[in-house]
């Protein structure tokens, strides 16, 4: 068969780029050797924010009394919740599934690898040859493992195998408190899971900044996770039913169940890339321009496969640009306002840059707070733990980034995100109306302040 362009892997960012490419009105191949929807659909994204969503209603039963609203008593069934996980991701993965066809994408399933730059052998359920004029890698990443402790899928899990868990353990140690492992900590606590995490570096979230670490570990404490940090694993011993973690500081920490979540790494694996000649980096990652091109011509790498942001919006969207680049459009990927979600209890938001990476780069700038327990919607609803921030510039007002933590901080991010990549300013955000009363109304709230003229505080002295 021969193609305008095929994708190796269909995960959010193969997909997507396959759909815009047949939009494009390019013939289009996708080889997928497990399940489209990739990571995001089937271990990630999607069955993470399900179950998620489920301890929002058990957190909203526990506080059902401030409400005046008496709830007796209640309880949850965590297989019965797996299942319902299950569920949303057959659905959407048959909506996925449905949407290549309609989209006229030939979907080949199968282990998709170089023999030449336009050349791509499949073998699997299709087996095949296929030729392409382009090729976009789009084959993600796996999670990353540790030496000492190797993951078994009974006590000792990695963020795929414990989606498939079906009971919950009473003592769960997670190891490494990136986001990931920090929602999966979020999660469990809420089901009444003993948690500790145990983390190198000197906080949990610490590449977020000292400030988001400070507040998570500020909510985690109340919700009696215990962390410990600036300590490194040396040792890992399991029996059937328990699993014991010695530290560098010379503690043990014990559980019935131990989640490995130390990062990921590019999946590259017989994907052959010598034989196109493809350049990666010292980590394995596939080095791209800002137009997802890699070191040879004709083939272009998406997702976390490039190591580049590693969320599936950046996914999807550098494979947009990519299938754009073949149509012969002249486009570039932007970087400067990926939004990143948090999805742990409160919820945590950033797009942009921090006041301290504004100031690094050389712009004069500001930042303008405003706390959530000043907003009537947060107090009416009972949302008031949180902030937003709005970091501008001084001479001109300009949007340089924000962050929120309090509830739906991910879906209020979405203004800043948009301000950000219009290059709007401070006064385009307070002159807008919002409807009242919004938890968005905080980020008119924080524009004026910035601006000096708060109404809902008092002003700066
Ligand atoms: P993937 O989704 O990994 O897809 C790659 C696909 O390629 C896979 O389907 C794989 O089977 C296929 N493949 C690999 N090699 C071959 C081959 N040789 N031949 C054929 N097929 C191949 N991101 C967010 O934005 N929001 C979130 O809330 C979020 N939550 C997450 C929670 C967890 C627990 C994890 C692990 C990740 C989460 N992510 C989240 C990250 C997100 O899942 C990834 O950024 C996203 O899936 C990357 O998309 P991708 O298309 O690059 O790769």
């Amino acid at each position: 068969m021969k193609y305008d362009i095929t994708f190796i892997g269909g995960g959010p960012g193969g997909y997507v780029a396959a759909i815009k490419a047949s939009l494009e009105g390019l013939k289009v191949a996708l080889v997928e050797k497990k399940k489209v929807g990739g990571t995001c659909l089937h271990a990630g994204c999607i069955p993470t924010k399900t179950l998620l969503s489920g301890t929002d209603i058990i957190r909203t039963l526990k506080i059902a009394k401030d409400f005046g609203i008496n709830v007796s008593d209640f309880s949850f069934d965590y297989s019965k919740m797996k299942l319902r996980k299950d569920a949303v991701v057959e659905t959407l993965w048959k909506g996925v599934t449905g949407l290549l066809k309609a989209h006229k994408v030939d979907v080949y399933h199968g282990h998709g690898s170089f023999v030449s730059p336009t050349q791509i052998k499949v073998l699997g359920t299709d087996t095949t040859l296929i030729e392409t004029k382009n090729v976009v890698i789009a084959t993600g990443s796996v999670a990353a493992s540790i030496p000492i402790c190797g993951v078994d899928g009974k006590i000792i899990h990695d963020s795929t195998t414990i989606l498939q868990m079906t009971a919950l353990p009473k003592k769960l140690i997670i190891l490494g408190a990136g986001y990931i492992g920090c929602e999966f900590a979020s999660l469990f606590s809420e089901l009444n899971v003993n948690v500790s995490m145990v983390e190198f570096l000197p906080g949990i979230v610490w590449t977020q900044g000292k400030s988001i670490s400070k507040m998570l570990t500020d909510a985690f404490l109340k919700k009696k996770i215990e962390l410990l940090c600036n300590v490194k694993a040396q040792e890992c011993k399991t029996t059937e039913s328990s699993v014991e973690l010695s530290l560098s500081n010379g503690s043990k920490v014990h559980g019935d169940m131990l989640l490995v979540s130390v990062g990921r790494k590019p999946y590259t694996k017989d994907l052959n890339l010598n034989a196109a000649g493809i350049a990666t980096d010292e980590h394995g990652f596939i080095t791209v321009d800002n137009k997802m091109r890699t070191s040879v011509p004709g083939v272009f790498a998406i997702g976390d496969v490039t190591g580049l942001s590693m969320l599936a919006h950046t996914a999807s969207h550098q494979g947009i640009i990519a299938a754009e680049v073949v149509a012969g459009k002249n486009v570039t990927m932007q970087y400067d306002s990926i939004p990143a979600v948090i999805f742990t209890h409160p919820e945590i938001a950033t797009v942009g840059l921090s006041l301290a990476q504004a100031k690094e780069k050389g712009f004069q700038a500001d930042s303008a707070i405003f706390p959530l327990t000043a907003l009537g919607k947060a107090r009416a609803a009972n949302d008031t733990e949180g902030q937003v921030e709005i970091i501008s510039e001084r001479t001109t007002g300009r949007i340089l980034g924000a962050f929120m933590v309090g509830h739906d901080a991910g879906n209020l991010i979405a203004e800043m995100t948009l301000a950000i990549s219009n290059e709007l300013t401070l006064e385009c955000i307070s002159e807008t109306i919002h409807a009242h009363p919004t938890l968005s109304e905080a980020w008119m709230e924080a524009a004026q302040i910035a601006q000096g003229h708060p109404i809902h505080l008092p002003p700066r002295r």
